[in-house]
């Protein structure tokens, strides 16, 4: 009974599960955008929704407001080797990502931001909530 309220209630708020995925994709990098670094404003579509990319995790990195803007309907990992933030560990990360391995994503984001690991802190403790529960 409680797991057809529940069926129910997502059906019934599409909204509110855009959101949530939303934000647990913005976690997934401590809040800040796969591509340059700089806070996270937005998801961008790496293989563009006009070229038939889905809005699934493994297609949807966070992005600032100035990275999905510019790159528009561009190959992401083309864009992104032409540009001055161009650092190769992100972009094996964002192949990562692609390949739906988050966690070897999130390692490779880690080396290349020092400031990384504080900021993310959090989505390890929620690691271990997961493993407690
Ligand atoms: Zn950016």
């Amino acid at each position: 009974m409680h797991i057809n309220d529940a069926v129910f209630l997502e059906d019934l708020c599409p909204k509110f599960r855009l959101r949530q995925w939303r934000k647990s994709i913005h976690r997934f990098t401590g809040k800040s955008c796969i591509y340059c670094g700089k806070p996270s404003e937005s998801i961008d579509h790496v293989l563009p929704r006009s070229q038939g990319g889905l809005s699934t995790t493994e297609n949807c990195v966070p992005a600032c407001l100035s990275c999905n803007g510019d790159k528009s309907d561009k190959n992401a990992l083309y864009w992104y080797r032409r540009q001055k933030f161009y650092d190769p560990r992100r972009a094996m990360a964002i192949r990562a990502w692609l390949d739906g391995d988050l966690r070897l994503a999130i390692r490779l984001l880690q080396w290349a931001n020092p400031n990384f690991k504080e900021r993310n802190r959090n989505y390890k403790e929620e690691e271990s909530n997961y493993k407690a529960a």
